[in-house]
């Protein structure tokens, strides 16, 4: 059973599901952040007053366009593409593409939705957007990437710009389908424009800590909850979901503090390694020339398990962060994750547990970060990217991960100082909800009637 909604935003809910049937994810983010609001609104009557509620709910602006392209076999091969910017009142635009068959316009507006929360949470100057495509990568020559990357940006560029919309990457976009992208945009308008962008390769206009930036962010927040009571992530055991970009990062930041990451996985099965996943042999597998999991077990011996489907929550921890997709982590998954003793599980994925999922979790006394803050270091390092594009300037590792960790805490302090005021001590998901929601309502109130 669903929370009740306070009264004073039912409507806005309902309209929202008749204005945007069948669109289920995009339903669920908007639930679940309405759910945190009835302590604001009560406090501040002039967010409902100025329907700021109800404007947020509704993007922007919505794009959708064909997107035609060529096999190696020169077959005509058709994909749909979108982008929907979904908020700029407090800068451009910012979100990245996914290529992923199961993208549509829903999974877009979710992800774009959470993303207006997520950048105010960071405290910079960035909007909130999502885009992609239901193009899947799999099994892709890299001459088919590029000429696919192409033809999406041969529409897009005329909607993006540093000051106007700036995508990244996410699910299946990476910095090789970014750089096909930027190239084709810099050929299309003659501007070698860096800050229309992020994700960029580092001799092209890139900062250094993009990539690792979601993993790492997200780890440098769950050492705040760890720090938060005193603990730390010395000799605790972890399970990380996934085996992409966030995940990878996240198993090389939580072995650097001290913990060990016994398990993670992909959309065919999951591994476990008693003696810790070794990240060199991983990143070889899957960076190197796009394995599975299940070539991580064969490479390394008896003593690792690979079970073919099945659900990685099951091995005990003491810490789960799952980092591949929305909805991954259900309620029997929670379940099984308290019965093991797991004391944290934050998202380094967008939307990845499902609400009942979130209350088996929390009623247990499970802590529980949301993914809109838990995994906002990568948007924070692509608008750091943004700040050294226009500075034209490069800046360090060091001081970029100082910067990144340095943002981390700064998000951690503001949902436990916004859960205080408002009445939740120690509520990660109200912290974060409030937090992102009354900065950018109050931008919207500043703008006029926007
Ligand atoms: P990648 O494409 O690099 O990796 C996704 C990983 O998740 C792959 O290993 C994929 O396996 C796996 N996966 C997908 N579906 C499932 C499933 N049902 N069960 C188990 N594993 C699955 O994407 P990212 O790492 O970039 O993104 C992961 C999540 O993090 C997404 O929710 C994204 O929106 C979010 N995120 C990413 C950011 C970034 O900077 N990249 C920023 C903030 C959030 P397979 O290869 O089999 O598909």
């Amino acid at each position: 059973m669903p929370q009740p909604l306070p009264d004073s935003v039912q409507s806005v809910f309902e309209e929202v599901i008749r204005r945007n049937p069948g669109e289920t994810e995009f339903h669920q983010a908007v639930r679940e952040v309405l759910e945190s609001l009835g302590p604001v609104i009560a406090k501040h009557p002039q967010y409902t007053d100025g329907e700021i509620i109800r404007r947020l709910c509704e993007p922007e602006r919505q794009i959708i366009f064909r997107v035609p392209w060529t096999d190696d076999a020169g077959r005509v091969q058709l994909n749909r593409g979108f982008r929907v910017e979904f908020n700029s009142a407090l800068g451009p635009f910012k979100g990245g593409l996914r290529f992923h068959p199961s993208v549509y316009l829903g999974i877009v507006k979710f992800l774009g939705f959470e993303q207006i929360f997520k950048n105010s949470l960071t405290g910079l100057p960035i909007g909130g957007g999502k885009g992609g495509s239901d193009f899947d990568p799999k099994g892709r020559s890299d001459a088919e990437i590029m000429r696919f990357s192409q033809s999406f940006m041969t529409e897009l560029y005329r909607h993006i710009g540093e000051y106007t919309d700036v995508p990244a990457g996410d699910i299946g976009v990476g910095t090789r389908e970014i750089g096909y992208m930027f190239g084709q945009y810099k050929r299309i308008t003659n501007r070698y424009e860096s800050g229309v962008l992020t994700g960029k390769g580092l001799t092209w206009g890139g900062s250094r800590v993009r990539t690792e930036a979601t993993g790492y962010g997200a780890v440098f927040f769950v050492d705040e909850m760890l720090r938060a009571t005193g603990d730390s992530f010395e000799g605790k055991r972890v399970v990380v979901s996934g085996s992409g970009n966030v995940a990878i990062y996240a198993i090389e930041k939580i072995h650097q503090l001290g913990g060990t990451v016994v398990a993670c996985s992909d959309s065919n099965g999951y591994i476990v390694d008693e003696q810790g996943i070794d990240l060199d042999l991983l990143k070889e597998i899957k960076n190197g020339h796009r394995g599975r999991v299940a070539d991580y077990a064969a490479a390394r011996g008896a003593h690792v398990a690979y079970v073919e489907g099945g659900s990685i929550w099951d091995v005990p921890c003491d810490v789960a962060l799952p980092c591949a997709t929305q909805n991954e982590l259900p309620e029997d998954a929670a379940r099984a994750l308290v019965r093991n003793g797991c004391t944290i599980v934050a998202e380094g994925a967008n939307m990845p547990t499902t609400p009942t999922a979130i209350r088996v979790l929390r009623e247990a006394g499970v802590r529980f970060a949301p993914g809109k803050a838990a995994n906002a270091g990568g948007v924070a390092t692509s608008a750091l990217e943004m700040q050294q594009n226009a500075s034209r300037d490069s800046w360090s590792f060091e001081h970029t991960e100082e910067r990144l960790q340095t943002i981390m805490r700064q998000i951690h302090d503001r949902c436990l100082t916004t859960a205080d005021e408002y009445g939740a001590p120690g509520d990660y998901v109200a912290g974060a909800n409030i937090a992102g929601f009354t900065r950018v309502a109050d931008a919207m109130l500043a703008l006029g009637l926007i």
